[in-house]
């Protein structure tokens, strides 16, 4: 059945009934009214928004429809993760073709239910619209963790001072080689596809390490959704410092490099969309906060000085390393 048949009113019940039972009794008023209420925290809020839009963030050939949801909402995660805050409300509008099939969209819910779910988040309200591509929009809204509150008790991306170390999370390059292989229709391994595809589709907000950070003392933070060099500089732009990072601490996993022997440094420093978080700091909030989580953090270069956010990238021999491939510079264009 096709949403021309079920009609609109038919989707926003079937919508409703996807969204009961997410939260008990009457804590707040979530869908099925002319707004959402909840009570406010006891924090600043912390909002964000952002659009997945048909042809220009996916193609649905490509992509499953639970993969869509998880990851409309996941983008949004991270960046409240990069923030170091803590997830709670998310609206959802989107906008469909009528000729989209009905179980499609229960789909899309189910991977975004799963991502909400997963993450201590509620959806509370959302819209739909009849269009003729698809845009998925999630706001989400958050909170600062127990015990903080305000302006210095989040991680900006102003905060890098000279003399800081440079970290990162997790592994970097491997959702862009996802796409590359996609892209091109290249082959590897069964395990080496379904690993590459699966941190394309359903990248893990860090949003538990963004909490462990801030309580770690680190107060600047981006997450990485544009590229490293690309969210690197924005982050020196605010912080109005210079960074320098060394290629050969570049955490990138086993399978990236031997799927892509040339091209993984360039994957890992212009590929987007890792959400990993990215942070300037002392190293000993670092090291704090190494102790503090399994997921890997690792230094990767230090804040030189004032500047305007300029990032050298030095390889190992302290030479400067330039991004010359063909990717690179359609990244920059
Ligand atoms: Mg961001």
């Amino acid at each position: 059945m096709q949403l021309a048949q079920l009609g609109e009113l038919g989707l926003i019940r079937r919508l409703e009934a996807a969204l009961q039972g997410q939260v008990a009794g009457r804590s707040i008023l979530g869908v099925g009214d002319d707004a959402a209420a909840f009570p406010p925290p006891h924090t600043w809020v912390l909002a964000t928004t952002d659009s997945l839009v048909e042809g220009a963030d996916f193609h649905l050939g490509q992509v499953s429809w639970a993969d869509l949801g998880w990851k409309s909402l996941a983008v949004n995660l991270s960046d409240i993760a990069a923030m170091g805050g803590v997830p709670q409300y998310a609206l959802v509008a989107l906008c469909l073709p009528a000729s989209v099939e009905v179980s499609a969209v229960d789909a899309l819910y189910q991977g975004m239910l799963e991502a909400a779910r997963s993450f201590g988040v509620t959806i509370v309200g959302g819209d739909l619209s009849a269009s003729t591509q698809v845009v998925i929009t999630v706001t989400l809204l958050g909170s600062q963790p127990e015990g903080w509150d305000g302006y210095d008790g989040l991680m900006r991306r102003d905060g890098a001072q000279p003399g800081q170390q440079v970290a990162v999370t997790g592994a970097l390059g491997a959702s862009a080689a996802g796409l590359r292989m996609l892209t091109r229709g290249e082959r590897f391994d069964a395990e080496t596809e379904a690993l590459l595809r699966r941190f394309h589709f359903r990248p893990l907000p860090r949003i538990a390490e963004g909490q462990t950070l801030l309580r770690a003392g680190v107060r600047c933070a981006i997450d990485v959704s544009d590229g490293l060099l690309r969210d690197l500089g924005h982050l020196g732009h605010a912080s109005g410092v210079d960074v320098v990072i060394q290629a050969d601490l570049l955490p990138v996993s086993e399978a990236v490099r031997r799927a892509y022997p040339q091209g993984w440094r360039e994957l890992a420093l212009a590929g987007g969309e890792d959400f990993e978080l990215l942070c300037a700091a002392p190293s000993t909030a670092l090291e704090r906060a190494r102790r503090q989580m399994d997921t890997p953090l690792t230094v990767i270069g230090h804040v030189t000085g004032p500047g305007s956010g300029r990032i050298t990238v030095l390889d190992a021999e302290s030479r400067e390393f330039h991004l010359e491939s063909a990717g690179w510079d359609h990244f920059r264009s």
